[in-house]
């Protein structure tokens, strides 16, 4: 930590600080990751020497992520000071900002972007990883998932070492991961898309399902028994002694179950007592701003974010039935410019119910619904969507950027 820093880590990190409030001042952000590239330009070995002495965890995967670090950071707060990048900034830049903002702090959960896993295993030398899942995302830039665990699968190999892993029992892209590595805590968190992983990612064989279990036809590879999953009966985690811990999230579906019985399964690892750690994730009412609850004329909107096929699927899994649901989808940079993927989504659950399509692309989407026969109403805006609407709840689903200008809307609440 701090105190043990050299001279020039010191002064890396005193102009880390001042970059970062510079750009929060002049209104670009939270200055995360323009204050971590000019600290790592000052001292590149920065973010290690800012995470020696920690307990840092690394949580990655394609869809979970920020929520499970809120989860956990929430967990470990029961038993210490904790830095996170808690604002999405999930490469080594904003690594480093989330370090050198908490010098106190002993443990550190940070948010890792998929393709910077190796990187932070090597600078960070974590005590616990956690990998929640991997499925298609940005489909004209990411690398193709098979390719992804492939290159995990070697990582964790070469650099896991003392490293526990706690790893996604029910995603068999994860499963090879991590079973090069010696200590691995399984947890079933559940896989609602599988289309990206029909097939063995071991021989290329087809996988077996029966019920939640699944296996290789061919050589074995097969679902390992969890010590934590998600009660089949009621919302709660039930731990490796069979015990089971109640959850009363505020953060809906059974996803958001299985993130937190990642959270307590990684905060467990820590000595954190279960029971004493599921009622602070109860606590957690919105992850940067996904989840939260606006209102505007009567109208109370919740957002979600969902920025892939799995992500569309787990949030009309989250939605509750009734309300009216606005569906927003952009195709800018960051989102990727590609949306054949909506194709993959199976719309037909939104059938029967009001559905308001907007974003840049509402008339891709307005064309996928048609084919699922879903009835729809295209309008310009979220402004037209809240006005097109009745009084009442209603759910808005948007990818990234579309999720952006919504809140932009609301002026960015939380
Ligand atoms: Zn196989």
């Amino acid at each position: 930590m701090s105190a043990s820093l050299t001279p020039r880590a010191k002064f890396a990190t005193t102009l880390l600080r001042t970059a970062a409030a510079l750009s929060r001042a002049t209104g670009r952000g939270d200055g995360s990751v323009i204050g971590g590239r000019v600290g790592l330009i000052v001292e590149p070995r920065l973010l290690e020497l800012l995470a020696e002495g920690r307990h840092v965890v690394l949580i990655s995967g394609t869809n979970g992520k920020t929520t499970t670090t809120r989860f956990t950071t929430a967990a470990l707060e029961a038993i210490g000071r904790v830095a996170t990048n808690s604002f999405g900034a999930n490469m080594p830049t904003g690594h480093t900002t989330a370090l050198a903002k908490a010098p106190k702090a002993e443990y550190a959960t940070l948010e890792c972007d998929e393709h910077y896993l190796g990187q932070l295993l090597d600078a960070a030398r974590p005590k616990v990883v956690a990998l929640l899942n991997l499925s298609r995302d940005q489909l004209d830039r990411a690398m193709e998932v098979t390719a992804l665990a492939a290159k995990w699968r070697q990582t964790l190999q070469a650099s896991a070492g003392q490293t526990t892993i706690v790893a996604n029992a029910d995603d068999p892209l994860i499963v090879w991961a991590a079973s090069v590595c010696e200590r691995v805590v399984w947890v079933a968190a559940g896989q609602s898309w599988t289309a990206d992983s029909a097939i063995c990612p071991n021989c290329g064989a087809h996988l077996d399902r029966f019920g939640e279990f699944w296996r290789c036809t061919n050589c074995g590879l097969n679902r390992p028994s969890p010590q934590w999953s998600v009660a089949h009966q009621g919302e709660a985690v039930v731990g490796p002694d069979g015990r089971r811990y109640d959850l009363h999230l505020q953060l809906p579906g059974r996803v958001n179950r299985a993130n937190a019985a990642t959270a307590l399964a990684i905060a467990s690892l820590f000595g954190v007592d279960p029971a004493q750690a599921a009622p602070r994730l109860s606590e957690v009412a919105s992850v940067a701003g996904r989840y939260a609850k606006v209102e505007r004329d009567g109208r109370h909107l919740r957002l979600l974010l969902a920025k892939n096929p799995a992500g569309w699927l787990e949030s009309f899994d989250m939605i509750d039935p009734v309300p009216p649901v606005v569906l927003s989808l952009n195709a800018r940079e960051v989102d990727g410019f590609d949306t054949s993927w909506i194709y993959d989504v199976d719309f037909t659950s939104l059938a029967g119910r009001k559905v308001v399509v907007t974003g840049d692309r509402r008339t891709d989407l307005a064309v996928r619904l048609e084919v699922d026969g879903v009835d729809f109403l295209v309008v310009d805006d979220i402004r037209a969507a809240i006005a097109a609407v009745p009084p009442g709840p209603v759910e808005v689903v948007a990818n990234y950027t579309a999720f952006q200008d919504v809140r932009a809307e609301f002026n960015r609440v939380n």
